[in-house]
């Protein structure tokens, strides 16, 4: 066998950063990954002329201008700014809750108006301590916004009722009192025109990176154990340990993708679907991220429905309350004290909500930690 310095576990954006990045020091490197492609989920796949996001809508956005200028030298970014719809039993309002919004709830004009009627709506919960979600949201925000644009969403999110959730998951909830329908706060956003697996791709692109596909690092992991001086595990460090400490959770998701002959479906990259009784969260219309770029004709929309996670299903979302927060420390310690050979890394290693950004900057922290 060839012999590698390095075994990273996962082609994701983290996996694939340290591999270009141990490669760039002269490192050889074996990269495993159990799905049949590459970039994990920023994973982008073209369909009619149009990048589909095969695992959810993809916005990169930092404010961190190292981590702005790394990422633009594996793709040309766009202009799209996050300006997502949301639809209320067939009413449409802007996101994030803005002028905009307010406007069209109340009809209110000015700032001044409408925080004179967010405080009167908030006046309900006035000298109570909040004790669940629903209370929290209507103690920022108020009834009206949180009953059409908060309860259903959150409810179908993390398939529990908004009472039985608790207060702390809405710490804040920023009011913009501008007309501006921008989501994000970031100094930098875009979409990388020609979709995201390019970087990943760009990334892995060395003769001291030879990377498999198809592969799960579980059907061999002694063999790996043993074979490999150093593992990059970017799998879920829970699995890793088979377990032996209780089950770390997750919320899983459905993906629906669906062509539709028609240019132009929903008008809006991202729709939310804000009321109960629609099973989705949102529709996503690939186009929009390229400015309608792609078939004329045609267009590619995926509906995104939260789903309960259990052993076996893809796990995009850790949930990071008290429970598991302590449950991932007593597995970090884990491995610290008996996978000393072992970089654990990314939103499953590290059991952390990470941005893209974010997993950027951890790859490029361990990295420095790793070749120090
Ligand atoms: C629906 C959704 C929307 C998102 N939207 C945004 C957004 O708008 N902006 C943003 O900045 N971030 C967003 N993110 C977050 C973004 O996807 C992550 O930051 C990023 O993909 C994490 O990279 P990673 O390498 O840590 O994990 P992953 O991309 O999950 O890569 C890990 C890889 O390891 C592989 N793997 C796991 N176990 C094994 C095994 N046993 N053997 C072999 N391979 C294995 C997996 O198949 C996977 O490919 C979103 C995430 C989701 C789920």
């Amino acid at each position: 066998m060839k012999k590698y310095d390095y075994l990273v576990v996962g082609a994701g954006l983290f996996g694939a950063t340290f591999a270009y990045e141990a490669a760039k020091r002269g490192k050889n490197v074996k990269v495993i990954e159990k799905r049949n492609h590459i970039a994990g989920n920023i994973y982008t796949k073209e369909v009619d002329g149009i990048q589909v996001h095969q695992y959810g809508a993809h916005i990169f956005h930092t404010s961190n201008k190292e981590i702005w200028d790394y990422v633009n030298q594996f793709a040309e970014f766009n202009r799209y700014t996050n300006s997502p719809m949301a639809n209320y039993k067939g009413h449409m309002y802007n996101l994030p809750f803005n002028m905009n919004t307010f406007s069209e709830m109340w009809g209110v004009r000015t700032p001044e108006e409408a925080i004179a009627k967010i405080n009167e709506q908030r006046q309900e919960m006035a000298g109570k301590e909040p004790k669940n979600l629903e209370e929290q949201a209507i103690s920022l925000i108020g009834r009206d916004i949180y009953e059409k644009l908060i309860k259903g969403y959150t409810e179908k999110q993390w398939g529990q009722k908004a009472t039985e959730l608790p207060a702390f998951i809405i710490r804040r909830l920023p009011v913009r009192l501008v007309y501006d329908n921008n989501y994000f706060n970031d100094t930098y956003q875009g979409i990388p025109i020609g979709g995201y697996t390019q970087i990943v791709e760009k990334m892995l692109d060395s003769d001291l990176i030879d990377v498999e596909t198809g592969v799960d690092f579980f059907d061999r992991k002694d063999k790996y154990l043993k074979d490999y001086p150093k593992i990059v595990f970017t799998g879920m460090i829970d699995q890793f340990f088979d377990y032996q400490l209780g089950e770390l959770q997750y919320r899983s998701l459905r993906f629906e993708t669906e062509e539709k002959n028609i240019g132009n479906y929903q008008g809006n990259a991202v729709i939310n679907y804000t009321d109960a009784e629609t099973p989705y969260t949102r529709i996503i219309e690939h186009k929009h991220f390229e400015f309608g770029k792609g078939d004329k004709d045609k267009t590619i929309i995926t509906r995104e429905y939260p789903a309960d996670w259990q052993r076996g299903d893809e796990p995009y979302y850790p949930i990071n309350n008290q429970r598991n927060n302590d449950l991932y420390k007593q597995y970090a310690k884990l491995a610290s004290e008996k996978a000393k050979n072992v970089i654990f890394g990314g939103r499953l290693g590290q059991y952390r909500y990470y941005n893209m950004d974010q997993v950027l900057h951890a790859a490029l922290t361990a990295v420095n930690e790793e070749f120090k």
